[in-house]
């Protein structure tokens, strides 16, 4: 589209790569502002915490994009919800899902989720120079078989929410998405995302189980605050957790 065009630093396409995030921080700040790397497969697809990203070939989209964002670091936690609502607005304004069970939400902090099961992940990272930042995302267009049983929780595909994009189509629509999300985050904060945020929350005003390295707790969660913590309800009070450290479950 023209829009994105006009913005796009360099656009680049591989075949495959380890990780689309690993190679934009590999090539750090020097690279210009606003490129994007696309690629057909990832060999070393990661999430959060070295989880790793089923990322075979042919049919999924594996995305990153690196922008410069003055105050880059702390601005993190809230960023990578304001994309993730950025993305999946793209992907449903391509499908017959809104307002059912199966609708594109976002889970915070960093999923997408559909029908409770997990579409996409998002990650946002800093390249350690300052205000480089390179955001990714990893959706689930159309899983191969041979690696359909090689993901470890709940997962679905575009296809399985009967939505047909192709590929390079939903690319644009979220680059172009982005763009608008990075400029809105980087004058306003999360705080002008909040509306978009309350319809697409998947967990709001559900019960949660907040699963972390040193045990589990329980409550209801209760949206997010402008920092991109998100409140949960806990014995009556309502406590802020931070996304460093814990996983969030339907309880
Ligand atoms: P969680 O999302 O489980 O709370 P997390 O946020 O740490 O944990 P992410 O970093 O978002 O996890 O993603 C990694 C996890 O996502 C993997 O451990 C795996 O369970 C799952 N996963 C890996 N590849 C895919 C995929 N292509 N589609 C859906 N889920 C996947």
């Amino acid at each position: 589209a023209p829009a994105v065009r006009a913005r796009l630093g360099v656009l680049d396409v591989l075949d495959r790569v380890d990780s689309t995030q690993a190679e934009l921080l590999r090539r750090g700040r020097a690279q210009q502002d606003a490129s994007v790397l696309l690629a057909d497969a990832q060999t070393a697809g990661r999430g959060r915490r070295g989880r790793a990203w089923v990322s075979p070939p042919d049919s999924n989209l594996y995305l990153s994009m690196f922008r410069r964002v003055s105050g880059g670091v702390r601005a993190q936690a809230g960023l990578s919800l304001a994309l993730g609502i950025a993305a999946a607005e793209a992907v449903r304004a391509r499908g017959p899902t809104s307002g059912d069970a199966a609708a594109v939400r976002v889970k915070w902090p960093n999923d997408l989720v559909a029908d409770g099961r997990k579409l996409g992940g998002l990650l946002v990272e800093t390249t350690g120079e300052g205000d480089g930042v390179v955001a990714g995302l990893g959706l689930n267009l159309r899983m191969p078989d041979s690696a359909r049983h090689d993901i470890d929780q709940a997962w679905i595909d575009l296809a399985g929410l009967g939505i047909d994009v192709s590929r390079a189509a939903l690319a644009a629509a979220v680059i172009e998405a982005w763009f608008d999300a990075f400029d809105q985050f980087a004058r306003d904060g999360l705080a002008a995302f909040r509306a978009r945020w309350e319809r697409l929350d998947a967990l709001r005003d559900a019960p949660v189980r907040i699963v972390g390295a040193h045990g589990e707790r329980q409550g209801i969660a209760r949206g997010i605050a402008d920092s991109g913590a998100l409140q949960v309800e806990i014995g009556g009070a309502v406590e802020t957790v931070f996304s460093g450290d814990v996983s969030l479950r339907r309880a």
